[in-house]
């Protein structure tokens, strides 16, 4: 039924990260309650892959399962769409052109999964894919027997980059991964509004285009390494430097880009990782960079950042080890 040995750089969008000891995409809910019972039973780790737009992979790879869920499912119910966890985020916004529905145009030009958006309430230009979650469907796997849960908008504790799925993940706390997820997520139903097409298209094409202009996406990436901060957090006497680079992420937050900027730290290398010039909270695989490479240069950050200015950041990658 599993993979062996199956390069996991190729699943990364960082082209970086060695070999699964064991791997397998699920294409139904029973395929993934069968891989999980078997690695259950082998005492293996589970790691739930998406798309691997925001996994910083070490270089010796994942010793136990890396279960890929490739729920397809894509259906549009009134205004409502209900749409599987493997689904990709443009997939999702090429059929809500297709069906006029409007509300999720925030979302153009992010990378990923429907199930890696919903655990990390990924957002952007001000929207959060919590504001467009009416229900998510998910598989906890904690249990002796994996059983169906289902949650509204509220039941899923959505935060800043944060929702119930990862709040319950024991792998999540300390930022690696030990013995797996608590619960898979399966499909979501998304709320739309009925919108023009036309309008749709462009507002989905005028964010793509925004992030070509300013994100380094020549390059393989994970996207922005490091969460920003927020204001609440940084001490008052810092708040005037600062007045004219804070933005609203949905709350007012200081750039982390602009705070390594500041640091001097801008194109700085280390192997084949690079702090993009273009946009510094990137670190890019200019040149067939490892894990070690990027971690090297996260270290760096942290400590240019808190000696400039004493701000601890905080990853936003995942790290999976
Ligand atoms: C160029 C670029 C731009 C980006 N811009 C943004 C941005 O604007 N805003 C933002 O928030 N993020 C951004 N990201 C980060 C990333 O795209 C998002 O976090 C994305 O939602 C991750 O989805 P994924 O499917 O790739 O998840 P993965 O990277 O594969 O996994 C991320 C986490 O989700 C978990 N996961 C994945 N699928 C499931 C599932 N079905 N059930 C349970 N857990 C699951 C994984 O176990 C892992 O812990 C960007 C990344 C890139 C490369």
């Amino acid at each position: 039924m599993f993979e062996n040995k199956i390069e996991l750089a190729k699943y990364s969008n960082y082209k970086i990260g060695g070999a699964a000891r064991y791997f397998f995409a699920a294409k139904t809910v029973e395929d993934i309650v069968c891989a999980v019972e078997k690695a259950r039973a082998e005492k293996l780790p589970i790691f739930t892959l998406g798309g691997g737009t925001n996994l910083l992979i070490s270089d010796a790879g994942f010793g136990g399962l890396v279960l890929k869920p490739e729920i397809g499912l894509l259906k549009a119910e009134g205004n409502l769409i209900r749409v599987g966890a493997g689904v990709q985020i443009s997939e999702l916004l090429n059929y809500s052109i297709t069906k006029s529905l409007s509300g999720f145009e925030w979302a153009g030009g992010l990378p990923g999964t429907v199930g890696g958006a919903i655990r990390g309430n990924a957002g952007a230009f001000g929207g959060e894919t919590k504001d467009n979650i009416n229900e998510v469907v998910s598989l906890d796997i904690s249990a002796k027997i994996p059983k169906i849960v289902k949650r509204n908008n509220a039941e899923c504790k959505f935060g800043y980059r944060n929702s119930i799925f990862k709040i319950d993940d024991p792998s999540a706390s300390s930022g690696q991964v030990g013995l797996g997820p608590k619960e898979i997520i399966i499909e979501a139903v998304f709320k739309m509004k009925k919108g023009d097409k036309k309008a749709i298209r462009a507002a989905i094409e005028e964010k793509i285009a925004y992030r070509k202009a300013r994100q380094p996406l020549e390059y393989p990436n994970i996207g922005s390494i490091f969460k920003n901060v927020d204001l609440r957090l940084v001490p008052k006497k810092l708040h005037s430097e600062f007045k004219e680079v804070i933005k609203k992420d949905p709350f007012p937050v200081v750039p982390t880009a602009y705070l390594i900027s500041q640091a001097g730290l801008k194109g700085v290398s280390f192997g084949g990782a690079m702090i993009s010039p273009k946009h510094p909270n990137f670190i890019v695989n200019a040149l067939g960079a490892k894990a070690e490479d990027v971690k090297q240069l996260i270290k760096l950050v942290k400590s240019g950042v808190d000696k400039k200015y004493g701000i601890k950041l905080e990853e936003e990658v995942i790290y999976v080890e």
